[in-house]
């Protein structure tokens, strides 16, 4: 495992050199005394909140939910091996979280700032829960040129799928459900 991180860390330097271009040439931070902006601020926190997840022995991801007012309501790291929970990320706990204690007219002035955007599973409840905005760090693209060539994402594992089966009987619980 080891060994294949200098060369995934190889990559991302030959596609940021790849991208940066001529154009500003060669900088790797904007030029200027730019402060960060509030996002970046809350997305520092975040990443915090990934290494702090990392030191503890679970994947490096955190999150926080900030309200329309710029008040951190609640944060969360990963903690899928110390919990022992396959859903255990930091932006679905926090989308249930939010769901059960707050108003859907709060949930709609949420920012949800998260070290990196969110897998498949964790952006259907963000959905579910309406958290108006999501602001992320890495980027999936990017998150990917961080592991090792080949490397298989848990939400990318094959699973069968097998069906239509059985309409009539499968949708006679649902008859007249949705109005
Ligand atoms: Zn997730």
């Amino acid at each position: 495992m080891s060994c294949a991180r200098p060369s995934a860390r190889s990559r991302v330097s030959e596609r940021l050199g790849a991208t940066r271009g001529a154009a500003d040439q060669g900088h790797d931070e904007p030029a200027g005394d730019s402060a960060p902006s509030p996002d970046e601020r809350y997305l520092l926190q975040a990443i915090a909140l990934a290494a702090r997840a990392r030191r503890a022995g679970d994947p490096p991801f955190g999150s926080l939910l900030v309200d329309a007012g710029g008040v951190v309501l609640r944060r969360a790291r990963n903690t899928v091996v110390t919990s022992g929970d396959i859903t255990a990320h930091p932006e679905l706990k926090l989308a249930r979280w939010a769901a059960r204690a707050l108003s859907l007219q709060t949930r709609r002035g949420l920012t949800l700032h998260t070290s990196c955007e969110p897998c498949p599973m964790c952006a259907n409840a963000i959905a579910r829960a309406e958290i108006g905005r999501v602001s992320f760090a890495l980027s999936t693209a990017q998150l990917a040129l961080l592991k090792p060539p080949g490397y298989i994402n848990a939400d990318a594992a094959a699973v069968v799928y097998d069906g239509p089966a059985l309409h009539a009987a499968a949708a006679a619980p649902l008859e007249g459900y949705y109005r």
